[in-house]
């Protein structure tokens, strides 16, 4: 059994597990996130499995993921009141699904630093 068999976020691409799908193109898709930290909350994922940022090689795919979260936030009407991009990479990140995705945060005022 490979990694990409059991991994969440495959089994979404793979369409096996249900997700409010917004976006896709031939190497990433966008669906919004089960448990909204605001107003506006997508992932954005490459199809292919990549772990987290510390096993991307890959700086096109990187650079879509971007541009890719940027056309969603056009999307969803929240590019010009502001959006939050956000990769957790690992555990004191808070990393929480080990296939790297790109938060789409939006729709309420943010505060930084996070916590
Ligand atoms: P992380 O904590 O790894 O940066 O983010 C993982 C995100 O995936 C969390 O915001 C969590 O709510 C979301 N998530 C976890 N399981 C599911 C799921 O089954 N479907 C969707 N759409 N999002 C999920
Ligand atoms: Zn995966």
């Amino acid at each position: 059994m490979s990694a990409t068999d059991t991994c969440l976020f495959c089994r979404i691409v793979r369409r096996e597990i249900p997700a409010t799908i917004v976006w896709e193109n031939a190497h990433a898709l966008a669906f919004r996130d089960i448990k909204p930290e605001s107003p506006t909350h997508l992932l954005v994922v490459p199809k292919r499995h990549v772990g987290s940022l510390n096993d991307a090689t890959d700086a096109q795919l990187l650079g879509e993921l971007l541009l890719a979260a940027r056309e969603i936030a056009e999307g969803e009407g929240i590019a010009q009141s502001g959006y939050r991009t956000v990769v957790n990479t690992g555990r004191d990140a808070g990393q929480t699904v080990f296939h790297l995705h790109v938060h789409v945060l939006g729709g309420r005022h943010m505060k930084w630093p996070p916590g």
